[in-house]
This record gives C-alpha cells, sequence and structure tokens, in this order.
C-alpha cells in the first residue's frame, strides 16, 4: 500500500481540491485494505476487491482512488443511502468490513483544533490526527454478491418489451410474461416531456 500523503496527493488529483472529505475517504479505505489485508489493490490484488459506498460526497471519489474501484469496472457499488460510510468486500474469501465515520468525530475535530477559523480546516487537520478508533466503526458483515454483480459477469442482454432498449446484468423485471425494463415497470427517475429529439 502507498503512504496516506501518496493517495491524498492522488485523491486531490482526480477530485479536483483537497478537502475534509478527501482525508476521510482516504482514511476509511485505507483502513478497509488493511483490515482485508490487501496490500496492492492497483495491480496484483486488482480483481479482489468490490466497495460499496453509501454516499456521493467528497469522500466517494477518495475511495475510488485507493481502493482503484470504479463504477465503469463494475467495481464500485453505490447505495444511495446518505451514510459517511463504505464496505469493503474481499471477493476471494468472501471476507467484508464496514467502515462508517462517527457522528462524533465532527465535535472532536472542533475541539481539537478551536484555533482553526473553519470548520472544513478544523477537519481536514482532525481527520489526519484522530485515531482510527475516534473517527470510525467498523464491523464484519457479510455481503451477497451474486454471479451478475461482479466485475467481469459476462450474462445474456434481454431487450424491453415495451420501450425496446437492451438490458444487461439481470437488471430486467419480468412481469405478466414480459420483460420491462426498470422504467417501463414504472421506477422512474425521469418523465418524457412533450419535444420527441
Ligand atoms: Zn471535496
Ligand atoms: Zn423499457
Amino acid at each position: 500500500m502507498e503512504s496516506f500523503d501518496t493517495y491524498l496527493r492522488a485523491a486531490e488529483q482526480a477530485h479536483g481540491h483537497i478537502c475534509a472529505g478527501q482525508v476521510l475517504g482516504v482514511r476509511m479505505a485505507m483502513l478497509g485494505l488493511n483490515k482485508l489485508g490487501i496490500e496492492d489493490p492497483h495491480s496484483q490484488d486488482r480483481k479482489r476487491l468490490v466497495t460499496f459506498v453509501e454516499i456521493d460526497r467528497c469522500a466517494t471519489d477518495a475511495i475510488s482512488v485507493v481502493t482503484g474501484c470504479r463504477l465503469g469496472k463494475r467495481a464500485l457499488k453505490f447505495r444511495d443511502w446518505g451514510k459517511m460510510a463504505a464496505t469493503f468486500v474481499d471477493v476471494t474469501t468472501g471476507r467484508a468490513i464496514r467502515v462508517a465515520a462517527t457522528e462524533s468525530s465532527k465535535a472532536l475535530a472542533r475541539q481539537m483544533h478551536p484555533e482553526l477559523a473553519s470548520k472544513n480546516q478544523q477537519q481536514m487537520l482532525a481527520y489526519r490526527e484522530m485515531a482510527d478508533d475516534d473517527l470510525f466503526t467498523t464491523q464484519w458483515v457479510k455481503v451477497e454478491l451474486p454471479p451478475e454483480e461482479f466485475p467481469g459477469y459476462k450474462g445474456e442482454r434481454v431487450v424491453c418489451d415495451v420501450c425496446g432498449e437492451g438490458i444487461n446484468f439481470r437488471r430486467e423485471i419480468r412481469r405478466d410474461g414480459k420483460i420491462l425494463c426498470r422504467n417501463c415497470a414504472g421506477e422512474r427517475y425521469y418523465s418524457e416531456t412533450e419535444n420527441k429529439q
């Protein structure tokens, strides 16, 4: 594993700025990897790790940089729960560790560095210095990872009976003998407008 500072620099570059979230994300990912005994997530252990993140904030980018798990590689799974937490899954052993930032870490950061003006500055420094146990809670968990969730999964692609668009990774819904995509099944995040292009 690289040093904290090396990861933080890489995270800063990927994310576009340095912030308390980057510090938190780097530490969270390093702790997860340490617990799993994964040394080299970018080459030797590249295919060992799948990471679930529970928030889409600054820390998420840092976690991705340290672990090498990316959305486009299917090794980063996003669960939109609004929680500063991530679960690191070793797919070779089935062991998984969930790491969550403690609520008390914010107040502790304030106490540690009252001399600093901004909350971000306080947290940036305090999150570097704080003990793992003050910053995080960890728990060993079990993650069911069906074959279609694995990064290299090659499965059949089906076509939605309603809109005709293709669907990968068994994300279709079968209802009344029909194959439906999530949208046509009613699980919508957009609605159509008048002007069809
Ligand atoms: Zn940021
Ligand atoms: Zn459809």
